[in-house]
């Protein structure tokens, strides 16, 4: 999963990237507001981590403008306790805010409790899948294979993770973006193949070409657990 950081204070982006890798997210930091916007519409960004006091375009209208077309979650970090103020009375779009100075360890909680899936949960699976090789962990949002971490986009996880959910049922297309994405996909049926794609190449391996996932031509997918 793969965090956009805004911040133009150096200091500041690389600590809060340094605790992020450390939890095993992706970072990428944009020091001005433009910079910003430029790496969201490039980059598929699961959460993006928002300076309210920026150059060139502030945290607020970076904030509105990302939400003109996506849902992604978004935690501004203001400066002092007037600024807070101040974004607890817009309507930022923000989900969250954290007061600076933080404590990253604070802000990792912050992100990680934006990051796990909510109306979806029932749909998500949790523990040990194809006799122990592969594991989902729905509060680390995380896929490992023979133990380790495999990085995958929020999309990709729940798309995964809700295959796994039913190991011997297969989904149509529809199914899986009504029950994996719900409301925060707006894109076609066939991306979905995108997805899978994806999700193949990062899992495969010799004798599981497919990654586990098995598509049942003319229908869909589903979670291939070699039963
Ligand atoms: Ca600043």
């Amino acid at each position: 999963m793969k965090i956009l950081i805004v911040e133009d204070e150096t200091s500041i982006a690389e600590v809060v990237s340094a605790y992020a890798k450390r939890d095993g997210y992706e970072t990428v930091i944009a020091s001005d507001g433009l910079e910003a916007l430029e790496i969201f519409e490039r980059d598929e960004i699961d959460l993006i981590l928002l300076d309210l006091m920026l150059p060139k375009l502030n945290g607020e209208e970076v904030c509105r403008r990302v939400r003109e077309k996506s849902s992604v979650p978004i935690i501004m970090l203001t400066a002092k306790s007037g600024e807070s103020d101040v974004v607890e009375g817009l309507d930022t779009g923000a989900n969250d805010y954290v007061t600076k100075p933080f404590s990253p360890r604070v802000l990792m909680a912050r992100i990680r409790a934006q990051l796990r899936p909510k109306e979806t949960r029932d749909n998500i699976a949790s523990g040990a899948f194809a006799d122990g090789r592969i594991e989902i962990d729905p509060e680390r949002v995380e896929i490992r294979k023979d133990g380790t971490p495999i990085p995958v986009t929020k999309s990709e996880f729940l798309i995964f993770s809700t295959l796994v959910s039913k190991p011997i049922r297969t989904w149509s297309r529809e199914e899986i973006i009504r029950t994996a994405l719900g409301d925060d996909y707006d894109g076609f049926d066939r991306t979905i193949d995108t997805y899978i794609k994806n999700l193949r190449k990062k899992l495969a391996e010799p004798g599981h070409e497919n990654g586990w996932i098995k598509t049942v031509y003319g229908f869909g997918y589903r979670f291939d657990d070699d039963k």
